[in-house]
Parts: structure tokens; C-alpha cells; sequence
């Protein structure tokens, strides 16, 4: 078994609150960053289809003292570690393609960012081009000192806890945020409840618990994906740069905005009841060729929802709340850590056919959606309570395995 740690790593988000000039600075910044990685692939595919070769990103650093030398008032107006963690972004998306490559599976290719789909910029380190807490002087008030912005006011709602490592600045709709990743941040260890679980993730709720406890109803989230497929259609009709694009699209970005508030907010208290009550939470290890074995949710005809709260219209619902197991997965990883509980992820093959008492499996088992009835013992159950009884067990079969070797 692994020892406990004392101390974990983990994020703070907090709003900025810059002025209108910093506003203005801060989008040239992401603007400067985005064009920065369109230019490093757009380098990389003319290398690869011209001469057959594969750039690195050693390489594309290096060339980035050059681009800074010739565009002093654009590009070097930025800090030089935040464009290099812009290249490894890069970089990660090629080794993830080539990854995926290797598996035998047909990835995209990484893809060129289009305006409004690049929000992030990352300072590598806490003092290089940026400074968390640059005014500690100041009774009141925090400010983040960003390289060619400013000192930028920080709404800091709470402490920040262990050694900031690197600082990230998001733009979300009209908003901005900073981001830190900490270092050395204290657990805070819960004490020992006894109990453990399986969880079941689901389309009408994000978890249910193998004691039978469905947290989070995502009927919320449903319906912001149906509005949000309805401005997508919308956007789709409009003339491009039209006033209706426009203001079509300006509300597409906040229904995403108010989508990704939602699913971390669910994500969060689903979470918490978790890490509260258990010690050991087994859950389905999440890969993308998993998300089809559940049964497709069915239209009514009528565009609206089944019973079961899931928004039945288009698979952008769908990956809408699939995507937020994601989400939840690496908020409860990151509870777990430091409230000191056990996580185990499993294989989910077949934990929605096999009876849980008996082991009978079998596709007929599951009637629908929400009911499983066994062909074989006759048990009958709500389908995921089933599920994640089945997942508890594989967890600690896992567990006693690894413990035995
Ligand atoms: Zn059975």
C-alpha cells in the first residue's frame, strides 16, 4: 500500500479584476500566444509533409529567441517561459496524437486554435515573468504581476495554501481568472469512516453509489446542452460576420461558460459526499471507448427528455455529460488525495450486465436504462445501484490482488 502523503498538489482559481487597459493587454497576451501555436504547428506539418521530418519541441524553443528579436513590440513583449509552456502545449498534443497512433486508433490531427478557442496562458514558474502576491504591502488588496500587463487585481476569496509553482491566466466569456498550482499544500485527513463504495457514472446522475445513493441530478446540465445545441443550429444559420453572428455566437460562449460552471459545481459536491463518507471509492477507470456501452438514450419525439432526465435530442448532450466524468474524476482524485482516502479504478466491462448476487451475465438482464432484472435469479434492481455493486467488488478483488503480491 502506498504511505500517505502529508502534503498534496493542488489548484486555487480566483477572478481577476483588471482594468480596462490590463483588459486589453491581457487579450493581445492570448491573442500573441495563440498565433505562437498556430505558427509551431503550422511548422511542424510543413516539416513532416515537405521533408518528411518530425520537429521537436528543443528545436522550436530555440527559435524562439529569433521571433522574440524580430517582433520586439508583439511577440517580445511576453515572458519567454510563458511562450515555451504555449510549445509544450503543442508538444503534449502531438505526443498524445501519436500516442493514440500507436494504439491502433484514428486520431485528429492537432489542430490549428481558431479565435475564441485558445483561453489559457501558463507562466512555468512562480518569479519568471510572473509574480503571485506582487503587492504584499497593500492591507487589502492581492495583485498577480503578469510580464507586459501590469500588477492585475485578484479577487482572493480564500488562503492559498503551499508554495505557488506556476500561475495561469483563463479567460472565460468576459472574464478572467488566474490560476495557481500549488506545491506542498497541507492534507487535510479526514478521519476513518469504515465504509467503502462503488460508483456508477451516469447520464440521469452523475454517481450512484453502490449503497443506492444517486448524487447530482443532471437535469440542470441537460437543459443547458439542449439550449446550448439550439444556439450551435442558430449560429450555424447566421450569416457569418453579420450582427446575428455575432451576438449569436457572444451567447454561445456563455451557455459554454454557464456549462462548465455547472458541471464543476456538481462535480465538486458529488465529490464531497463521497470523500466524506468513504475510505475506499471504487469507480470505472474513464476511456473514451467505454462511453458507448451504455444503452443510447432514446427521443420522445418530441425533443424533450425521457424519464430518466437525460436530454435525448443529439450527441452533443451526450458528450456534454460525458464529458463531465472527466471532470468529476480528477476533482475526486484530488479530494481523495488529501482527505487520505483510497481511490481504485477498475475495468467497467460487463458491471452493467452481471447480476450482482448471483454473477449471471447477460445483455437481457439490463430492461432498460434504469432496471436490471436477472434472466437467471430474478434479482431486480435499479441498474446502476446494480452496476456499482459490481464495481465495489472488482475494486477490492483488485485490491486483495495487489496486496497478496
Ligand atoms: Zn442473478
Amino acid at each position: 500500500m502506498r504511505a500517505r502523503r502529508s502534503a498534496v498538489r493542488r489548484s486555487f482559481t480566483f477572478p481577476l479584476r483588471p482594468t480596462r487597459h490590463q483588459e486589453i493587454a491581457l487579450a493581445q497576451c492570448l491573442e500573441d500566444h495563440r498565433q505562437l501555436y498556430n505558427a509551431a504547428l503550422e511548422h511542424r506539418r510543413t516539416a513532416y509533409r515537405v521533408a518528411g521530418a518530425t520537429v521537436r519541441y528543443g528545436e522550436q524553443s530555440a527559435e524562439l529567441k529569433h521571433i522574440r528579436a524580430d517582433d520586439p513590440e508583439g511577440q517580445g513583449r511576453w515572458s519567454f517561459s510563458s511562450q515555451q509552456a504555449t510549445l509544450r502545449r503543442l508538444d503534449k498534443a502531438f505526443a498524445a496524437f501519436f500516442r493514440r497512433v500507436k494504439t491502433g486508433h484514428k486520431p485528429g490531427y492537432p489542430r490549428f486554435k481558431g479565435r475564441g478557442r485558445f483561453d489559457t496562458v501558463t507562466w512555468q514558474k512562480d518569479g519568471d515573468g510572473c509574480r503571485w502576491d506582487s503587492g504584499p504591502h497593500h492591507p487589502t488588496m492581492t495583485f498577480v504581476r503578469l510580464q507586459g500587463i501590469g500588477h492585475v487585481r485578484v479577487h482572493q476569496h480564500r488562503r492559498v495554501l503551499g508554495t505557488v509553482k506556476t500561475i495561469s491566466v483563463r479567460r472565460a466569456g468576459h472574464r478572467w481568472f488566474v490560476v495557481l498550482s500549488c506545491d506542498d499544500v497541507p492534507a487535510e485527513t479526514l478521519p476513518p469512516t469504515g465504509a467503502m463504495a462503488g460508483i456508477d457514472m451516469g447520464v440521469a446522475s452523475l454517481t450512484t453509489t453502490s449503497d443506492g445513493d444517486r448524487l447530482e441530478n443532471r437535469r440542470h446540465l441537460a437543459a443547458s446542452a439542449a439550449r446550448l445545441a439550439v444556439a450551435q443550429r442558430e449560429l450555424a444559420r447566421a450569416a457569418r460576420g453579420s450582427r446575428r453572428h455575432r451576438k449569436v455566437a457572444a451567447r454561445l460562449s456563455a451557455l459554454h461558460a454557464k456549462v462548465r460552471r455547472q458541471r464543476l459545481d456538481a462535480a465538486h459536491k458529488a465529490a464531497l459526499v463521497l470523500i466524506r463518507t468513504y475510505d475506499v471509492i471504487v469507480h470505472e477507470a474513464l476511456e473514451v471507448t467505454n462511453m458507448t456501452r451504455r444503452a443510447t438514450p432514446q427521443p420522445d419525439g418530441h425533443g424533450g427528455y425521457l424519464p430518466n432526465g437525460a436530454a435525448a435530442k443529439s450527441g452533443l448532450n451526450r458528450s456534454i455529460l460525458d464529458a463531465g466524468w472527466g471532470v468529476f474524476l480528477t476533482i475526486l482524485s484530488h479530494k481523495a488525495e488529501s482527505a487520505g482516502r483510497e481511490l481504485i479504478a477498475v475495468n467497467p466491462a460487463n458491471t452493467s450486465r452481471t447480476c450482482a448476487p448471483c454473477g449471471h451475465r447477460a445483455k437481457e438482464n439490463r430492461l432498460t436504462q434504469a432496471v436490471f432484472r436477472c434472466t437467471a435469479c430474478g434479482h431486480v434492481a435499479h441498474a446502476d445501484v446494480n452496476a456499482a455493486t459490481n464495481i465495489l467488488r472488482a475494486g477490492l478483488a483488485l485490491r486483495d490482488a495487489a496486496r497478496a503480491a
